[in-house]
């Protein structure tokens, strides 16, 4: 038994032609499961009874339930628990061009990055690809509207469920599903470099963001444990590969922490880095968690960062913050039973 949502197009259609049916049964299923949203194999109507009692065999539909939802202005946290009794969050962000979801990829996460909160659960388990698709499926549910941008930066490492991760993209890329078009999913990595490798070669054009946070080694290995197995020297010219293979530009993300890595030799080593790469940075002011001792970096400091960033020629923003209030910006996602 599994989920039916862990099914790509593809392989339904070899399911049905296993069991000795016609192909177009996959298209008849993923319509009810994608565009009707049906919640019951009984409510696939055009579909035969005898196929109905097979499905019901081999498959479940419903398989992750929300618990909660945490409203803001721009902003709603999700907490969702699994068919184990895990527990992940999700966070819809509205946007004048359209709405976000930051799903979560993993139930804890191994990496270990200092700064975040949610990297202090370690790893339970993967996420299955039906379980990242359920948070969209039921966000959208809730919002009663529908999702146009999808970021992979919720609790987790994509990157260390990577094969979950590519079918999870498949499938909501699939047209006649949820069809998010893939130029709007990003896909954020602490830089597991035979994995940016892989990405290269992945058929589909989302959009890879870096956890970068650091101009060099020695501020880099501090903070993010996993600069230990792929230091910069060896990141920076995968990542470099990656951009001349796909032709794609990569975003870094940089959070700002108070005197770590927010120095002005920090903004000039950080553009001697990335000079010359087709890349743009994301400057993110660090969310304050009560336990891990890091403070963000002032106003000033980081508007001065930034400052120098831009006269250097190298395309830069400054992130907007979303979710404080609810503890529902990065690195604050716990998924902790006391939420419950
Ligand atoms: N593991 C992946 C996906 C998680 S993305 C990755 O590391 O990229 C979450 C993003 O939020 C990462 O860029 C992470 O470094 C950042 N982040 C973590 N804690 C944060 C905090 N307290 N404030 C701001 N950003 C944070």
């Amino acid at each position: 038994m599994e989920s039916i949502y862990n099914k790509t197009f593809n392989e339904l259609v070899d399911y049905f032609i296993n069991i000795g049916e016609k192909k177009f049964k996959a298209e008849q299923v993923f319509d009810w499961l994608y565009i009707k949203r049906v919640k019951s194999f009984d409510d696939m109507t055009n579909i035969k009874k005898e196929i109905i009692e097979k499905l019901k065999e081999d498959f479940y539909i419903n398989n992750i339930n929300l618990d909660k939802v945490e409203r803001d202005i721009e902003v709603n946290k999700y907490l969702f628990t699994l068919r184990d009794g895990e527990h992940i969050e999700s966070v819809l962000m509205r946007h004048d061009y359209g709405t976000s979801i930051c799903i979560s990829s993993q139930v804890g996460c191994n990496m270990g990055c200092r700064f975040c909160e949610s990297g202090r659960l370690k790893k339970v388990r993967n996420l299955k690809a039906s379980e990242m698709i359920e948070q969209i499926l039921k966000v959208e549910e809730d919002i009663e509207t529908r999702i146009t941008h999808v970021v992979i930066m919720g609790i987790g490492e994509p990157f260390d469920n990577f094969d979950n991760f590519k079918k999870f993209v498949e499938i909501i890329n699939y047209q006649k599903g949820i069809n998010i078009g893939a130029r709007h999913i990003t896909v954020s990595t602490c830089g597991i470099v035979p994995k940016i490798r892989e990405f290269s070669e992945f058929p589909y054009q989302v959009n890879l963001a870096i956890s970068l946070h650091a101009p060099n080694n020695e501020i880099r290995d501090k903070i993010m444990p996993i600069n230990k197995a792929y230091p910069l020297e060896v990141l920076i010219p995968e990542i470099k590969r990656y951009i001349k293979t796909t032709n794609r530009r990569v975003t870094f993300e940089y959070i700002m922490l108070s005197g770590i890595n927010d120095s002005l030799e920090c903004a000039n080593e950080l553009c001697d880095l990335v000079k010359g790469m087709n890349c743009y940075i994301n400057l993110i002011p660090y969310n304050e968690t009560n336990n891990l001792g890091y403070k963000r970096s002032k106003k000033d400091t980081i508007s001065k960062f930034y400052d120098i960033i831009k006269k250097r020629n190298i395309s830069v923003t400054i992130r907007r913050e979303f979710g404080s209030n609810i503890s529902a910006a990065c690195g604050q996602l716990r998924s902790k039973k006391e939420d419950l």
